[in-house]
């Protein structure tokens, strides 16, 4: 199927496949892939080793502001944070247990959706388009996107998920670990006051338990060739 660039949002639960999904869904497309989690990682990466303390909701906006920030690889997975050039280290299980709670924080919040809405305006004028994934952004960062998606999964279907991408890469993992971390994130995403995980109300909602990627990206790929929202597939 051929299908023109534009905005798309893409939001849902913890390693229900959005990243995997949306970059293949941007190489299809022809335009740029954001993969905002990296972006929160990384300040909680930096807030770790300058020990500033996770409670410490000024400090944190303090750091989110100050720090720059470049996407050094067009695949999403890695990024240029003061001059550090950061990858693995961001998916690492130190910064998985803490990075919901550094993302609960408004100044850091702040700071990111600024940087992601300039990204998105340039990749627009530039490319036609972007494909972004995340928790808010069909809600808050760009309400206006042309397809909005919505990806939810079986908590043990994501676990399982992360845990064959980690053996895969050669890392260590604990598949009850990975799950306990998935469920404790999405609750503390889903309740935090700013910007919660939540579903925009025209989404495409699509469960991801029995699709694979290749399966997901022609449905996203229909709704926005026939303009559709709001239904669950
Ligand atoms: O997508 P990923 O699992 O890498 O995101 C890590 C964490 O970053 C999420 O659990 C959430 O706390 C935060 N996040 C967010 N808003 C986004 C993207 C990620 O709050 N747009």
């Amino acid at each position: 199927m051929t299908v023109k660039a534009g905005i798309v949002a893409i939001d849902g639960q913890a390693a229900a496949g959005k990243t995997a999904v949306g970059r293949e869904l941007a190489r299809r497309l022809g335009c740029p892939f954001l993969d905002t989690g990296i972006m929160y990682r990384a300040i909680t990466w930096l807030a770790l080793r300058e020990s500033v303390r996770i409670d410490d909701a000024s400090g944190l906006g303090k750091l989110a502001c100050g720090c720059s920030m470049r996407l050094t690889d067009a695949e999403g997975g890695a990024i240029l944070l003061n001059d550090i050039q950061l990858g693995p280290e961001l998916r690492s299980a130190q910064v998985d247990e803490h990075v919901s709670l550094v993302a609960r924080v408004t100044g850091v919040r702040r700071a990111l959706v600024r940087q992601q809405r300039d990204i998105a305006t340039q990749s627009a004028q530039d490319l036609g388009g972007i494909v972004m994934v995340g928790r808010d952004i069909g809600t808050v960062v760009l309400p206006d996107a042309d397809l909005k998606v919505f990806m939810v999964a079986a908590p043990e279907v994501r676990a399982r998920r992360r845990y064959d991408e980690l053996v895969s890469q050669g890392q260590g993992a604990d598949y009850q670990q990975i799950l306990a971390n998935a469920q404790a994130r999405d609750k503390i995403d889903s309740e935090r006051d700013d910007s919660p995980l939540a579903q925009a109300s025209e989404a495409l909602v699509i469960d991801t338990s029995d699709l694979t990627i290749d399966q997901v990206v022609e449905r996203v790929l229909e709704g926005f060739a026939s303009g559709k929202s709001g239904a669950g597939l």
